[in-house]
């Protein structure tokens, strides 16, 4: 609503100025950020059940656990399943009770938009929040374009220009890039480090682990074993192609999770995943 109210005051003032080619660019960029959000929500976020009958479509495969034995690094000997979902719980899915059901490759339950981030709708999130970062930047250059042209007209013609609407309104602006640049930044460093929010968590477990045993005198570096690299990490869930990263058509989603087995097994950093099972087996890592 306060993005509605927003738009509709900096619409107001740019139309009051004639000023319509700023009005176009904040209509296109309100319009995308708007399909981006029911993006986010309608194609969902992947659940085990529903991405296993894609997964299995194109194979001879007829059970989830066989494809994955068959293409995973791991040894497997058992699998998690859920008991509240009564389905297999592949690596990095979590089970969300809010929306009741596993999760592909989880981020995080977002409130914003009443549903889960995973594996379907992570690059929407992420483009959802660049887009809305842009509207906020174009809504605060306009407002303060027009506060400083106030404040000069006044300090020429001696009576006050500057309209309180126009300074209520870039205060708002800015308290929302400051707040968006904050989450966008921080999503953006997530996906750079392929670590979800939920993992990034768990991390943090470890870390303070690693301070305890770095106060034993043993330094330990665990690293995240699916950090390929930044680059890597981008494409994994942006796309493969430069131009993939603003595309959000049906068609980019399904190139890029083919990428990971549609949220089923993901390539991993062999480097790291050999330290880490060496912590493990040295008992050093719970
Ligand atoms: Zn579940
Ligand atoms: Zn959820």
């Amino acid at each position: 609503m306060f993005t509605v109210s927003l738009f509709s005051c900096t619409g107001c003032v740019n139309l009051h100025y004639n000023d319509y080619a700023h009005t176009k660019v904040l209509l296109f960029l309100y319009v995308l950020s708007l399909y981006l959000y029911f993006n986010v929500i309608f194609p969902g976020y992947g659940t085990p059940r529903s991405e296993a009958i894609n997964l299995l479509a194109n194979t001879s495969y007829t059970k989830v656990e066989d494809y994955i034995i068959a293409h995973s690094k791991y040894k497997l000997s058992n699998f998690n399943y859920c008991e509240a979902c009564n389905f297999l719980k592949p690596e990095r899915s979590h089970h969300c009770k809010t929306c009741n059901t596993c999760v592909l490759k989880m981020d995080h339950h977002c409130p914003w938009f009443a549903v889960c981030i995973g594996i379907k709708n992570h690059k929407r999130f992420i483009l959802f929040l660049i887009f809305s970062l842009m509207f906020t930047i174009t809504i605060w250059i306009d407002s303060f374009r027009h506060v400083y042209m106030g404040i000069k007209t006044t300090s020429q013609e001696g009576n006050t220009k500057v309209q309180f609407k126009i300074c209520y309104l870039l205060f708002i602006a800015s308290v929302f890039i400051l707040t968006l640049l904050v989450f966008t930044g921080y999503s953006i460093h997530l996906v750079l480090k392929n670590t979800t929010t939920i993992e990034s968590m768990n991390i943090q477990d470890k870390l303070e682990k690693k301070e305890l045993l770095m106060e034993e005198g043993r330094h330990i570096d665990l690293g995240h074993i699916y950090d390929l690299g930044y680059y890597e990490n981008w494409k994994q869930v942006m796309g493969h192609k430069w131009y993939q990263w603003v595309m959000f058509g049906e068609n980019d989603n399904i190139k890029i999770l083919s990428s990971t087995f549609n949220g089923f097994l993901f390539p991993v950093n062999d480097e790291i995943l050999e330290r880490q099972q060496d912590l493990l087996n040295r008992g050093l890592l719970v």
